[in-house]
This record gives structure tokens, C-alpha cells and sequence, in this order.
């Protein structure tokens, strides 16, 4: 073998081996961006209510557990049942029920309506539009909407809504 053919042989082993690790590098961008795609798809179903009830540190973290498969997507109380819909279309899944932890999960909320001050501020907090009410006047839970979230209580400023049985 000539020293010519043995330097032009190593060139093009080594223009090879660039290739390839450039093609695999543009191959973990490209399934970087889908992956972060699909997190801000998640993401955007999500209540922001930074709530916490999922268990995790806000719905980004969530989105990006959920991206990765690391949890179930019943886990967000306030979004309720219509965000479980969309979570298991965008990620082809099955449909479940609502996961409640450690909160009863026969609870929801109820106004005491004779001190209600009509705010409007448990209106504001609720993510899923289960209180009706209008300014000065006294509001009222939609049972069948409410998820049990609590999301209603620390805002109200006469302490008038607790948690009761579902009936
Ligand atoms: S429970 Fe829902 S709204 Fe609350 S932080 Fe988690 S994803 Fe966000
Ligand atoms: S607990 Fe309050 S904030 Fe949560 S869904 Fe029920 S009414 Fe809305
Ligand atoms: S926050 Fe309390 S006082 Fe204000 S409207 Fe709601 S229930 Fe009534």
C-alpha cells in the first residue's frame, strides 16, 4: 500500500466519522426541539394556577414530567376532567378519572351566601368557572363543576367558603 493511498484512506475515514457525528448531533437538536414542542403543547392545556395540587412545583414542571411519561395526567385538580380530555388526545391516551391525593375526594366547595360580600374574588381564583356570581351580590358554587381544588378559600375576605360533602 502506497503512503498516498494510506493518507487518502485516513482522510476519508476521518471525514466520515465528522459526518456521522454531525448528523448525530443535528438528530439530538432535532428531538431536543420536538421534546420541548411537546412540553409547551402540554403546557398551554394546563389551568396556571401554579397551584401545586399535581405535586409538582407548577404546570411547567408537570408539562414536563407528563412529556417524559413520569406521571399520570389526572393529576391537575383544577383543570378537571375537561384538561384530563385534552391531555389524553394531545398524548394519545386513555381517559381517566380524576386523581384527588390526599384531599376527599367528596369535597367541594360552599359559600355561606348571607355573609358572601359579592368581591368576586373566588370567581377570579376558580380555574374551571364553577362559581356564579356578580359584583355585590351573593355568589353561588356549580356543584357538578367544582373539583374540590380550594383554590376558592384563601382569596375569599370573610373567610365565607369552606370545603362540604358533595351531595
Ligand atoms: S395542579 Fe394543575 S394548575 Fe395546579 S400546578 Fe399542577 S398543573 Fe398547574
Ligand atoms: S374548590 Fe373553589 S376554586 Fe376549586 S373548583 Fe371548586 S369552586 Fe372552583
Ligand atoms: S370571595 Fe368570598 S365574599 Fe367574595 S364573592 Fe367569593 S364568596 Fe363572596
Amino acid at each position: 500500500m502506497s503512503l498516498s493511498f494510506f493518507v487518502a484512506l485516513l482522510i476519508i475515514c476521518f471525514l466520515a466519522m465528522t459526518i456521522a457525528s454531525l448528523s448525530s448531533h443535528d438528530d439530538s437538536v432535532i428531538d431536543q426541539q420536538t421534546h420541548l414542542n411537546k412540553i409547551e403543547k402540554i403546557d398551554s392545556l394546563l389551568p396556571q394556577t401554579q397551584c401545586g395540587d399535581c405535586g409538582f412545583n407548577g404546570c411547567l414542571p408537570y408539562a414536563e414530567a407528563l412529556a417524559k411519561n413520569e406521571t399520570e395526567i389526572n393529576r391537575c385538580l383544577p383543570g378537571g376532567n375537561e384538561t384530563i380530555k385534552e391531555l389524553a388526545k394531545l398524548l394519545n391516551k386513555e381517559v381517566l378519572s380524576l386523581y384527588k391525593d390526599a384531599k376527599d375526594s367528596n369535597l367541594i366547595a360552599f359559600i355561606d351566601e348571607a355573609t358572601c360580600i359579592g368581591c368576586v374574588k373566588c370567581i377570579t381564583a376558580c380555574p374551571v368557572d364553577a362559581i356564579i356570581g356578580a359584583p355585590k351580590q351573593m355568589h353561588s358554587i356549580i356543584n357538578q363543576y367544582c373539583t374540590g381544588c380550594e383554590l376558592c378559600i384563601a382569596p375569599c375576605p370573610v373567610d365565607c367558603i369552606s370545603m362540604v360533602a358533595a351531595r
